[in-house]
């Protein structure tokens, strides 16, 4: 039987712990704010050393999502579901049904979908559960693996990048140091190489290193020195928390722009980037069209509409950049407030409404409420 226990976290709407000892089950389900509207956020199954660093990683990744929806203009909040996997073993079909119920419970305030260690399969289990999961194909809502959109949202972020650095518009002849060919990374190469850039590259995985060499002419490098490349732009698109006292220093490009998620790992690496004057496209913003195509597509919006949502973060890292020139703060910090603005406003504006005597109140509701039967009515 599933056990729920409320965990008291100042800041959190609700954070959730789950437990379920016959099947192996643990895990957290936070939801960080639903100011804008329903909270939004994956579900990622990862092994953790300790139930403590779960509860981290719920906390820390729920909070992204708020300020990454925030930033973006989307009307959803943040939230995250950390399933600890050490235990679980074949039971993991028990496990998504359990999650299911409880999601389902939460009557629409969250919507999760595949994140690190979850798949499609996971999610389409996960769906006869609850109607509260998005990304998964299923007529009128085909797209799917949104790596595609996050890739052009961060290609119209070095652009909004190399305006604001180099006053260029084009990528033509530019150096671009691109740490990760995944998903992301791939597609950045294929398009930045097509536009006339040359591309230095540090992948891991040989067969893809060698892929991209032969098939774009990238430079390769070994992972540890792609930070001391001499580049237009260095592209993180692997890892978390790479931006450090110890990198930092060593990078030798005026532009930081891609698509990992926590780049920074700490707020001090923030100020150091500033510092040193490299422009840092924050990654929340650049790294946005994924969560955009997951929602949107959850709307019913097409490919086409999700892409011109996704082409504004060149508007908004601009906004972020001239803010950050006038008021020399660190981009990071600037979009940071920026997010919080907007849930500021999203609450007063509530606030506002509840004061309204009953017959002069809007009749459609407040954005959170508009969009919460959105989201429960595009599953139903
Ligand atoms: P991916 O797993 O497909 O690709 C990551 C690549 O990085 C792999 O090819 C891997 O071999 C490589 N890599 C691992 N360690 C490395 C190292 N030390 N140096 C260089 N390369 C290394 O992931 P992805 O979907 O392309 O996403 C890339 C990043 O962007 C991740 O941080 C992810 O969280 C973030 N992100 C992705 C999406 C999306 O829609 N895919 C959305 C938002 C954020």
């Amino acid at each position: 039987m599933l056990r729920t226990k409320e965990v008291k976290i100042k800041g959190y709407e609700s954070v959730t712990f789950l437990e379920d000892k016959k099947i192996g089950m643990r895990g957290y389900v936070a939801i960080h704010d639903t100011s804008l509207g329903p909270a939004v956020g994956g579900c990622r199954m990862l092994k953790y050393d300790n139930q403590n660093l779960a509860l981290k990683d719920a906390l820390r990744l729920s909070r992204g999502m708020t300020y990454k929806s925030a930033a973006v203009g989307l009307n959803y909040g943040g939230g995250k579901t950390v399933i600890i996997a050490n235990d679980v073993g074949s039971r993991r079909e028990m496990v998504f049904e359990r999650l299911g119920s409880f999601i389902n419970d939460l009557g629409g305030t969250y919507i999760t979908g595949v994140d690190a260690g979850t798949n499609l399969y996971d999610m389409k289990f996960l769906k006869r559960h609850t109607e509260y999961v998005a990304g998964v194909p299923s007529p009128g809502h085909e797209i799917g693996d949104p790596s595609m959109a996050t890739a052009y949202g961060v290609y119209m972020g070095m652009k909004a990048c190399i305006k604001e650095k180099l006053g260029r518009r084009d990528f033509q002849d530019l150096r671009v140091a691109i740490q990760g060919a995944g998903k992301v990374g791939g597609y950045l190469i294929e398009r930045l190489t097509k536009e006339g850039s040359k591309i230095i590259l540090a992948e891991p995985r040989e067969e893809i290193a060698q892929q991209m060499a032969q098939e774009f002419g990238v430079d390769l490098v070994k992972p540890n020195q792609i930070y001391n490349v001499e580049a237009d732009i260095f592209a993180p698109c692997a890892l978390g928390g790479m931006l450090n006292s110890r990198t930092i220093p060593r990078l030798k490009s005026p532009i930081v722009a891609g698509a990992a998620n926590n780049q920074l790992l700490t707020d001090k690496a923030g100020e150091l980037l500033h510092t040193r004057n490299i422009l840092y496209a924050p990654d929340y913003v650049i790294n946005a069209g994924g969560l955009i195509c997951v929602v949107l597509d959850m709307e019913g919006s097409n490919m086409a509409n999700i892409l011109l949502k996704t082409s504004r973060i060149y508007d908004t890292l601009l906004d972020v950049f001239r803010t950050s020139k006038s008021e020399d703060l660190p981009p990071y910090l600037v979009a940071d407030r920026m997010a919080e603005r907007k849930i500021i406003k999203a609450n007063t504006d509530k606030e506002m409404e509840k004061k309204k005597p009953e017959d002069t109140r809007t009749s459609y509701g407040t954005d959170q409420e508009q969009t919460k039967t959105t989201a429960a009515s595009m599953h139903a």
